[in-house]
């Protein structure tokens, strides 16, 4: 089965962080994971399920998020949390979706006739190393000021948020919204936890929670009335940073979406109607390939240095081509 008899794309018009990561680590992943329609349903989830690919180590991330949110929600509905329980619900986190990707990896193996690179086996010494950094992370996170408060009710007026919740600007979906608000007085405060992150400030693609704020009804429309929160785990501890809100940083981090948005467009419009994805540039980094589920289909997944000489190499015959 071969990538290019999808005929019918998607118009890239949605923006998340994830999104812009993937953009920027390798548009052709971009691509894949995000740039086709429902033309072919099974097609597709298949494309998508290989897509979603993660290393045991991107799983244990992701169970860190998921363990922090369900926290929050069994304190907020009142439900019993047993913190004997965390690590087995860590292990069934990350065995679950191992059980999931296996399934994956069968249908990458059928499809290339042979054992997959990405086949290798987790240890379970591997999956033990993993749910204690996570259960460290967790409990690490739950010692944070704004987060105990919370879970102590010394704040009463908070909210969560799913990432799923959107808001739109000029028909285009932007997944923007913080995972937790709390007011403070007058004021409201807007915070997003990463489980990697790196730098001193806070990222603007955060402060585009700003826009999310001051378009969602019920809230204040001045970006002013705001506090922008960031918690991220970088260097062993997670490291919160914090900065007022303004019209400037607003309109900063709305600028840098739409930049994305024309960057998944030109994209888009470089894979043209026959889905040629000869065209399309390969991961920045090799590092990216080695977690990547398509590496097996992929020239870079193979060689990414050679795969990008014989890209350029294309590139330049047919645009030499066009001048003739
Ligand atoms: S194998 Fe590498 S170059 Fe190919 S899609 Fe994956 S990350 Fe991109």
């Amino acid at each position: 089965m071969s990538e290019n008899r999808v005929m019918r794309i998607n118009r890239p018009n949605i923006w998340s962080r994830t999104r812009r990561q993937l953009l920027h680590q390798c548009p052709r992943a971009w691509i894949l994971k995000y740039g086709f329609k429902r033309a072919n349903r099974t097609f597709n989830r298949n494309l998508q399920r290989i897509s979603d690919w993660s290393s045991p180590y991107r799983m244990m991330q992701r169970a860190v998020r998921s363990i922090v949110i369900q926290r929050l929600e069994a304190h907020k509905h009142g439900i019993a949390w047993i913190e004997q329980d965390l690590a087995s619900k860590i292990r069934n986190m990350i065995l679950g979706k191992r059980f999931r990707q296996n399934r994956t990896l069968e249908l990458i193996e059928k499809r290339i006739g042979k054992s997959s690179q990405l086949k290798f086996r987790i240890p379970n010494s591997e999956i033990n190393r993993l749910i204690e950094i996570a259960c460290l992370r967790y409990h690490s996170i739950i010692k944070n000021p704004i987060i105990s408060k919370i879970l102590n009710d010394e704040i009463l007026q908070w909210h969560s948020f799913s990432r799923l919740d959107y808001t739109k600007l000029n028909g285009n979906i932007l997944h923007i919204s913080p995972d937790i608000i709390w007011k403070n007085g007058t004021n409201w405060n807007l915070m997003r936890f990463s489980v990697q992150g790196s730098g001193k400030q806070i990222s603007i693609e955060n402060m585009a929670m700003l826009h999310w704020a001051v378009t969602k009804r019920g809230l204040p429309s001045n970006p002013k009335r705001f506090t922008i929160h960031e918690l991220n785990w970088s260097r062993g501890k997670w490291n919160w940073k914090t900065k007022k809100g303004d019209e400037r940083l607003e309109r900063d981090s709305i600028n840098l979406i739409k930049m994305d948005l024309k960057a998944m467009e030109d994209l888009h419009r470089k894979l043209g109607p026959a889905s040629d994805l000869s065209q399309i540039p390969l991961a920045r980094n090799e590092k990216f390939c080695k977690t990547c589920g398509h590496r097996d289909t992929c020239p870079g997944g193979e060689d990414l240095t050679r795969a990008n000489l014989e890209q350029s190499a294309l590139e330049m015959f047919k645009s030499s081509n066009l001048r003739n």
